[in-house]
């Protein structure tokens, strides 16, 4: 691929790597590119960082056809970068916009742009434990014109934050508001994508459980309401009795990354794990007869999360004494070990 560079005058200042927060410091360069049926993808740039004009009628304005991605950069000790598993994101985004009826970045393009694009600005990277550059690619419609129709062109963008732990004082247990009111997805609907509409529509549950006192959501399924699918925007396993379980990948759960690692590496440790519907019920009669041995989101974000509440309707189980699980540090030590290169990557997941 033919990747234009325009340098830019002034570069900026970085930011303080010991307090960069997540997705609010965003670096010096982008990568922008442009597709329409008579070209396909043509004009791939890195450009400097910066605003994006807009005719009001732009298509995902009105009709929000846009997807994307999240990924990241980590330095290891010997200060080389790597990304993990760049082309899961690749194939996940492919994905996501044969449902919303836009083009396809292909594997080798998408994961060619994003290396690019991080070369281009090594220096973000930072350095600091715990530090990453959180890499965001998305697509949206940039024909004007109103009516609800597949649009006939499309602009593909990346842009770059470099991105603090996620929590200053490592992984804490979180309390989860079982919601039972709003759904996230239901089967034919746009569950596994990562496309914008599905966190607009996600906000009022966040908003709900903030109000409750409680961090994220857990989402049941959209027909029932009845068996666990993710929290907020992450996977989530349960240990139960010794065995692992999570939802099922059927369309209504996004496909994570961090959720197919730690799959293998439980499997790998000899763990059963069970992809299957589990219902809110036997999840709260587990944490009440002391089976419900841990529990924890996954993510790219906060790699693993874990979970020490869940609130349903009038009940509300404690996991383990709210403390972090004996299996959920192990999981996260192993898999960031893996990331930031301090660990052997047995699995051939990082580049
Ligand atoms: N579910 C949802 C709804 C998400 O937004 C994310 C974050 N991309 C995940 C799960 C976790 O996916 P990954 O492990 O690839 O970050």
């Amino acid at each position: 691929m033919d990747i234009r560079f325009e340098k830019r005058e002034h570069l900026q200042e970085k930011p303080d790597q010991k307090n960069l927060g997540f997705g609010k410091h965003f670096t010096d360069y982008m990568f922008v590119m442009d597709w329409d049926k008579e070209q396909g993808w043509h004009d791939a740039a890195i450009v400097p960082y910066g605003g994006i004009p807009m005719d009001p009628a732009t298509m995902v304005l009105h009709y929000a056809q846009e997807t994307f991605e999240g990924m990241k950069a980590y330095r290891t000790a010997e200060g080389k970068i790597q990304l993990f598993r760049p082309e899961m994101n690749a194939r996940r985004m492919i994905k996501s916009n044969e449902r919303l009826c836009m083009p396809g970045v292909p594997e080798e393009m998408f994961v060619e742009a994003v290396k690019a694009l991080v070369k281009a600005q090594e220096d973000w990277v930072p350095s600091e434990p715990g530090t990453s550059l959180y890499i965001r690619p998305f697509m949206f419609a940039t024909e004007a014109s109103l009516g609800v129709h597949m649009a006939k062109s499309y602009k593909f963008v990346i842009i770059t934050t470099p991105v603090g732990a996620y929590y200053a004082e490592g992984i804490n247990p979180v309390k989860i508001l079982v919601e039972d009111e709003y759904v996230r997805a239901v089967k034919g609907g746009t569950g596994f994508t990562k496309c914008g509409g599905n966190y607009a529509s996600s906000i009022a549950g966040q908003v709900k459980a903030e109000k409750m006192g409680c961090t994220q959501v857990l989402w049941l399924d959209g027909v029932h309401r009845k068996y666990v699918e993710e929290v907020g925007t992450m996977n989530i396993m349960f240990k139960i009795a010794g065995e692992i379980y999570t939802a099922p990948l059927e369309g209504t759960v996004l496909p994570g990354v961090t959720r197919d690692s730690l799959i293998h590496i439980l499997r790998d440790w000899g763990y059963k794990v069970n992809e299957t519907h589990l219902s809110i019920d036997d999840l709260m009669k587990a944490g009440h007869d002391g089976t419900l041995e841990e529990a924890f989101g996954t993510g790219t974000a906060a790699v693993v999360s874990p979970v020490g509440e869940f609130v349903y309707k009038d009940d509300s189980v404690i996991v383990n004494d709210f403390k972090i699980g004996e299996l959920t540090q192990k999981l996260y030590d192993t898999l960031t070990g893996i990331q930031w290169g301090k660990l052997e990557d047995k699995y051939g997941w990082t580049t």
